[in-house]
């Protein structure tokens, strides 16, 4: 059976499981089954993942509104000053 590597797309967790045919895996963090397979060339792994990670990130912060990005955008304004 393959192992792979996944990125849940809501938490930004990763992970690896077994995956058996018809079997549909899930994140171990929220449960949803919203998972990205990522790549498991090593050398690109590390900048894949962050990237997905990032991705995730933004993904979640666009479900739960705008406040955090709200946030960001004032903490860069001020930075920038
Ligand atoms: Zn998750």
């Amino acid at each position: 059976m393959p192992i792979y590597e996944y990125a849940c797309r809501w938490c930004g967790h990763q992970f690896e499981t077994l995956v058996r045919a018809r079997e549909v895996p899930k994140c171990p963090s929220c449960g949803t089954e919203d998972l990205e397979r990522l790549l498991s060339l090593p050398v690109v792994k590390s900048e894949t993942t962050r990237a997905q990670a990032l991705a995730a990130a933004r993904r979640r912060d666009k479900a739960l509104g705008h406040e955090r990005t709200q946030e960001q955008l004032k903490y860069e304004r001020s930075h920038n000053d």
